[in-house]
């Protein structure tokens, strides 16, 4: 049965509990000489992501992290360390780890700094694919605080009347404590990510149209022909809908998580499984409700804010209106409880994966 806020891909899915998962995941990356902490984060994002429905970004991508580190462009020891300093600013280089780790120390280090200084703002060169964005906006809200990340992307997407892939998918992320449910507005600036046009590869499905253009710049819904030409920003082909708006919007996170850092950017940046080190770049700031009024007022008039959006009339045939973060964190609650869904193509890649590494597989 598909529930309210479930994948609805769920019908070509099997559940498997999220600690046997992460366990997976831990042994998996241990085998490849990943330190226990930094294999614990990266499962942990990953899980987290396929708790929150975020199939797209969650253990399906293990495998590009395990090519990564066979192929010598991940390293499993990095010398991850602050290079240029402020009290409410630092440039981390990741020296080449796994994103989830590096992502996790930088924001860990934002932070830290909004903690004394209200405010923490890192920057990061020479990281790898880190996951979902939102995982690390969250960590600001645990600490009541305003979290935002945002990555580059190797190129994927075309400029707005442009018909080649020179920027990316670079996503945003803005965390924002509430009384309730945090909202996170976690999302790529393409109307899809690369990893939705890999699910419906995966599930043998056409896009909906609109998604990217085929080699020619003609619309197409075939994933393979957009994975050859290119997905389309936030708004689609041309200006009509908006399009420029997602350009733009991309090229602003690439500025400042890629050339600001001293990162690779558009075309440039590289994929984690190689061949050449990819140095994406990441920002992350933290902020500190308090540093602009009390944190239960501040609460206080964002449960009002949902209230109002949430009471708006609404059009017909429509069942709800949503705040963003609310479907994953009913997701998350249901496959916390239910199990995360994996599809089958996944699961076929995790125990191809854990044969050839000597790693048991007991999820099937
Ligand atoms: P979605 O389009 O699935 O969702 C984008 C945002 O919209 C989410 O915050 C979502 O909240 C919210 N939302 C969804 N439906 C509604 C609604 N009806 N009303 C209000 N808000 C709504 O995200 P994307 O496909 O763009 O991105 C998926 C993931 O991919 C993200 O986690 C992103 O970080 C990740 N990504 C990572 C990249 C990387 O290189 N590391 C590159 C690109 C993307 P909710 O979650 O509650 O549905």
């Amino acid at each position: 049965m598909i529930e309210k806020g479930e994948s609805l891909l769920i019908g070509k899915f099997v559940r498997v509990p999220a600690d046997k998962l992460k366990d997976f995941v831990i042994k998996v990356l241990e085998k490849l000489n990943v330190p226990r902490e930094d294999a614990e984060i990266t499962a942990d994002v990953l899980v987290r992501a396929d708790l929150r429905g975020i199939e797209s970004h969650g253990v399906a991508r293990l495998r590009r992290y395990v090519d990564g580190i066979k192929n010598g462009v991940v390293k499993t020891k990095p010398n991850i360390r602050i290079v240029l300093e402020t009290p409410v600013s630092a440039l981390v280089d990741g020296d080449y780890g796994l994103g989830q780790v590096i992502a996790y120390k930088a924001m860990k280090i934002a932070i830290e700094k909004a903690k004394k200084n209200y405010v923490g703002l890192v920057g990061v060169k020479n990281s790898n694919h880190f996951g979902i964005a939102g995982y690390y906006a969250l960590m600001a809200v645990e600490e009541d605080m305003i979290g935002l990340t945002l990555t580059n992307t190797r190129p994927l997407v075309a400029p707005t009347y442009g018909k080649k892939k020179v920027i990316g998918t670079n996503p945003i992320a803005l965390a924002v404590p509430t009384k309730g449910e945090p909202f996170v507005l976690d999302m790529a600036t393409s109307v899809a990510p690369s990893g939705k046009l890999e699910v419906a590869k995966r599930l043998g499905e056409e896009v909906p149209e609109g998604w990217g253009i085929d080699p020619e710049g003609k619309i197409t819904r075939d994933p393979d022909m957009i994975s050859k030409g290119a997905l389309l920003p936030l708004g689609g082909l041309g200006e009509e809908l908006g399009g420029h708006k997602g350009y733009g919007l991309s090229m602003a996170v690439d500025i400042l998580s890629g050339i600001l850092t001293g990162a690779n950017f558009g075309p440039y940046v590289g994929q984690t499984q190689g061949p050449t080190p990819a140095n994406v770049g990441h920002f992350f700031a933290a902020v500190r409700v308090d540093a602009f009024m009390p944190v239960e007022e501040f609460k206080e008039r964002m449960s009002k804010y949902i209230e109002i959006l949430k009471k708006t009339e609404k059009i017909p045939g429509a069942e709800e209106i949503y705040i963003p973060g609310e479907k994953s964190a009913f997701t998350e609650k249901v496959r916390k409880e239910k199990g995360v869904a994996l599809d089958l193509k996944t699961v076929d890649m995790l125990k191809k994966t854990a044969e050839e590494l000597g790693v048991p597989f007991d999820l099937a």
